[in-house]
């Protein structure tokens, strides 16, 4: 048998820390059983699924040296690589399951839904749905289906027992049927829910053993009584523990970068960033922090991986990332690695409109652009002291201007000056004023290139690490003013 591990990103955001470390541990395990390495986009999310986040994810994997043998950019013998592109796929399988009665077409309102969980709730029963709690008097569900009315298909689920599944890490994990919901399969629209195409993907892929996030444990139980409908043999399941913040919260962007691009933008080398990762939760055995892909993949034990949840500590990759220069890269090494950073042409070239119309001597230039080749800039509370708003405000205004920049949708200066208007006219503040401290957060000064440019062109993870830096030297945000300044932002 050939090893077969995959990744399977959906590309709905940035590129997250979380998938590179669940890609590394796939692919280590693949290459370790000389097996192969397989990516596939779960894009069945049409609303929030983009051809840019699939884009970036290929992007940052591969800066990160994470080469796969299959995948929609590269082809091999299973695809289409993209859900999206395997409806009818879905479709039969759907059917199938329909026809040997494992699957039932629901004919349900959203409106019954939320009344039948309601009364679940009021008699103190788990709120799980089953097909007897789900089913209409036979009437009705034959007007209704007449009618054509919209509808899903369920999977059938037991009513009571335990589902015993194995995990290569956890041993045998009991799950009481009865908290199990007769979970959609197929979309009133047709589209597959992830249940349905994970699993029939992994088997049509070939897929032997999937390592994947523990917040996925809850799907097992789904996913292995698909496979028995299906008669399929099942992957062995591995559930790797999540990546948390120092404070042991789950790493989430609120609290610290996610996104690759954030790493290479400030400046990190992909070794450094894949060595970190593969030092969550896994050691060497002779425990040495430092090691190549190669390295880890040559002494890989997935028994070694320790549930405790590993922190991913943005200073302990600093140090990492230090060594990472000191030790490996020669003087051509370095300028090699500058210059991919941001010491190129593509990048210079964006920066120079900016200059030009700035400067009389070329030694101006980098006294007025050295933010564009900076990480955070060196900021004091009292380099704000100037500007309109007073501090609570100041700080409501840049904490909102941070959400509204994690959501939009393409990164160009249009839209960033949409938003701009948008919260300038919320806080009643004139364009200038709103952006004086912007402005400073972004360029680390009262006086540089223009800010909108600058936020273009440093990207969406610059720019908002450093609104985000901003807003901890002017004291942060309570626990008490998060709370009223969320209150605030959901009714913009
Ligand atoms: N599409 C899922 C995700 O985004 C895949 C989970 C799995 O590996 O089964 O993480």
């Amino acid at each position: 048998m050939t090893v077969r591990t995959r990744i399977a990103p959906s590309p709905t955001g940035d590129p997250h820390v979380g998938t590179a470390y669940i890609a590394l541990f796939n692919l280590c395990f693949a290459r370790q059983h000389g097996g192969e390495f397989i990516l596939r986009i779960e894009d069945t999310d049409r609303v929030r699924s983009t051809a840019e986040s699939e884009q970036m994810i290929l992007d940052s994997l591969r800066w990160l040296g994470l080469e796969w043998n299959e995948g929609p950019d590269v082809g091999g013998p299973h695809g289409p690589y993209r859900q999206s592109e395997r409806g009818d796929i879905y479709a039969e399988h759907a059917r199938k399951l329909l026809d040997s009665g494992h699957a039932f077409k629901c004919y349900r309102t959203s409106e019954e839904l939320d009344e039948l969980r309601e009364t679940r709730k009021a008699e103190g029963l788990h709120l799980a749905l089953k097909p007897a709690d789900l089913a209409l008097p036979d009437n009705e569900a034959a007007r209704r289906e007449r009618e054509g009315w919209p509808h899903v298909v369920r999977m059938q689920v037991p009513a009571s027992g335990t589902c015993v599944v194995e995990d290569m890490l956890r041993g045998t994990i009991e799950v009481d049927w009865a908290q199990v919901d007769a979970q959609i399969l197929l979309k009133s629209d047709g589209m597959p829910t992830y249940h349905l195409a994970n699993v029939v993907d992994d088997h049509l892929m070939g897929i032997t053993h999937v390592l994947r996030g523990e917040e996925w444990i809850n799907s097992a139980p789904k996913h292995q009584l698909l496979y028995e409908y299906f008669g399929w043999p099942m992957p062995t399941l591995c559930h790797m523990p999540l990546l948390r913040n120092p404070d042991k919260s789950k790493l989430s962007k609120r609290k610290n970068p996610t996104s690759i691009n954030y790493y290479r933008r400030m400046g990190f080398l992909p070794q450094a960033v894949t060595n970190y990762l593969g030092r969550m939760g896994w050691s060497m055995p002779d425990e040495r922090e430092k090691f190549s892909l190669e390295e880890m993949i040559g002494h890989f034990d997935i028994q070694r991986v320790s549930l405790g949840g590993p922190v991913f500590d943005l200073q302990k990759l600093s140090w990492l990332n230090g060594l990472y220069i000191r030790e490996d890269l020669d003087d051509a090494a370095l300028l090699e690695a500058l210059k991919d950073w941001a010491f190129n042409e593509d990048y210079v070239r964006q920066i120079l409109p900016e200059v030009r119309p700035r400067v009389e001597t070329l030694s101006d230039v980098m006294p007025l652009a050295g933010h564009f080749f900076a990480g955070v800039p060196a900021l004091e509370a009292s380099d704000f002291d100037g500007v309109k708003p007073e501090r609570e405000t100041l700080v409501k205004l840049l904490q909102f201007l941070v959400w509204r920049l994690e959501i939009v949708p393409s990164w160009h200066k249009d839209a960033l000056l949409a938003e701009i208007k948008a919260l300038a006219a919320h806080f009643e503040l004139k364009m200038k004023d709103f952006l004086a401290p912007v402005f400073i957060a972004i360029t680390g000064s009262a006086s540089s290139t223009s800010v909108m440019d600058a936020m273009a062109i440093l990207g969406s993870d610059m720019t908002r690490a450093r609104l985000r830096h901003a807003i901890e030297v002017l004291g942060g945000v309570s626990k008490k003013q998060a709370k009223r300044f969320e209150k605030e932002y959901r009714e913009l």
